[in-house]
């Protein structure tokens, strides 16, 4: 779970990048860098721990990272030690053809058997991160052409990867062939720019820069599965290399990672949101007071669910937007504490009501059984909750942070026995045929749902469970 971010011919290349990586800031807090190319060389990467607005805080992006050229990374850690600098991104390395740099979101499924491997053959790796695995066989591929080197390095590694690469040519854009990450690119004037999301391009508006107006954003598109995007000169070079049948676009990206403001895989993720709360509003039997959102996440799915079910909806739980991440502190009681400072209840809505609280996930089951007990506390006299995603019964190994399988409540807890476990009155989940119809993807050949059917979605080497 991180995004990237790139900018090719577009006047401040890194501050516009820096701009486009805080808006996917929902997408990693841990890392952010940028590294950009000026006068036919690339310039050392910025880089470090914390939010954008921390690492480029005191950066002179004029001097630091000059030029027209630059790509960007946000990290949320998936692989590879959070604590290591080394794991940090972009990543920079020296070929015989050139400095180039590399940003990486997704996680690879056969990292470490490939770090084994190379280890084997006498590579000195520099991180635990499965993106130096990109920079290790594009060297080796025995290519001169970066576009080469990266199918060459494509066709050793397995999983998740949307990337984008740097040389003193250009950007390279890279999506696996199954298309786990959203990336998408636009038009800029005479240059071009790529991110995670296109919420990135919607900040850009009216952006004044020490060079005077960003060029207007146009020609928005999605870069497919399996496709090498090459801009070094006035158009773009699309390159299929493979086309399977299938997609396998990360039904989480929908269901809570994305901005509800963006389009992911060609869906609008607010009216899939949507589309999961009418759905499981529709079968709802719950006599509750009232329906409350856990905001922000499920915000659009709650309101949805109480219009489908008639059912007044209240902004019964507030949240702080001071607190860090909750969700991957380690330890238990740090993250039931960060789940107490993180909402606070509007006692005079629950006092004395049955509550239905609509959430996106449960995962460990923490912030479920924390915000039960503060309702409760509240005075709610009953709460129940739905869920407009299937029990997460599985670990993700394509890019989403979840944790194993044995810390995941729904595998560990039988379905009968879950509300009572989490201090619910009851508790009701989304199907996963209703996923896949809010999703309109009723055969499933689009949609990676692993987490929720443990069923892998392509062929793969041996996972951990
Ligand atoms: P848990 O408290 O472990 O049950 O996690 C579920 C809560 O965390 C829900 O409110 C989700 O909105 C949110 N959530 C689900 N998946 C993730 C994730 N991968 N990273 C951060 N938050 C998440």
């Amino acid at each position: 779970m991180c995004a990237i971010a790139g900018a090719f011919n577009v006047p401040n290349a890194s501050l516009v990048v820096r701009h486009m990586l805080f808006a996917m800031q929902h997408r990693g807090q841990d890392g952010a860098g940028i590294v950009s190319s000026h006068a036919g060389r690339l310039l050392p990467a910025v880089r470090g721990f914390g939010g954008v607005d921390h690492v480029f805080a005191d950066i002179d992006f004029d001097t630091r990272l000059p030029g027209l050229t630059a790509i960007g990374h946000v990290r949320y850690p998936t692989s590879g030690d959070p604590k290591s600098e080394a794991n940090l991104q972009p990543m920079e390395a020296r070929r015989r053809s050139g400095d180039v740099a590399i940003v990486h979101n997704g996680n690879l499924t056969n990292a470490r058997v490939r770090h084994h491997d190379l280890e084997e053959a006498g590579a000195i790796i520099r991180s635990t991160s499965d993106t130096e695995l990109f920079l290790h066989f594009m060297a080796r591929s025995g290519e001169s052409d970066t576009a080469n080197q990266l199918l060459a390095a494509g066709a050793k590694l397995e999983g998740a990867y949307a990337t984008l690469t740097l040389t003193q040519e250009g950007i390279f854009a890279m999506t696996d062939p199954w298309g786990f990450r959203p990336l998408v690119m636009a038009r800029c004037g005479d240059g071009y720019l790529f991110a995670s999301e296109p919420i990135a391009f919607d900040v850009l508006d009216e952006l004044e820069l020490p060079e005077g107006t960003l060029p207007s954003i146009t020609d928005v598109t999605t870069v497919p599965q399996g496709t090498i995007v090459r801009v070094t000169g006035g158009e773009a070079y699309v390159q299929t290399y493979m086309r399977p049948p299938l997609s396998r676009f990360c039904a989480f990206e929908h269901i809570y990672f994305a901005h509800p403001a963006s389009t992911v895989f060609g869906q609008s993720v607010n009216a899939v949101r949507e589309r999961l709360g009418k759905i499981l509003g529709w079968r709802n039997t719950v006599k509750a007071d009232l329906v409350t959102a856990v905001p922000d996440s499920s915000n659009a799915a709650a309101h949805a669910f109480a219009q489908a079910a008639g059912i007044p909806f209240r902004f019964a739980i507030t949240r702080s937007h001071y607190t860090g991440r909750t969700f991957i502190k380690p330890g238990q009681k740090a993250r039931q504490l960060g789940v107490r400072a993180k909402f606070q209840i509007v006692r005079e809505l629950v006092k004395g009501k049955s509550v239905l609280i609509v959430d996106d996930s449960i995962v460990r089951g923490t912030t479920t059984q924390k915000l039960v007990k503060m309702l409760r506390r509240a005075g709610a006299r009953e709460v129940h909750m739905a869920i407009v995603s299937p029990p997460v019964v599985h670990p993700c190994h394509w890019g989403i942070d979840t944790p194993e399988r044995k810390e995941l409540v729904a595998s560990q807890i039988e379905q009968g026995a879950l509300a009572a476990h989490l201090g619910l009155d009851t508790l009701t989940y989304l199907t996963h045929a209703e996923l896949l119809e809010a999703l309109e993807d009723p055969k499933q050949d689009r949609h990676c749902t692993t987490c929720f059917t443990r069923v892998k979605p392509i062929h793969c080497h041996k996972l951990p469970h």
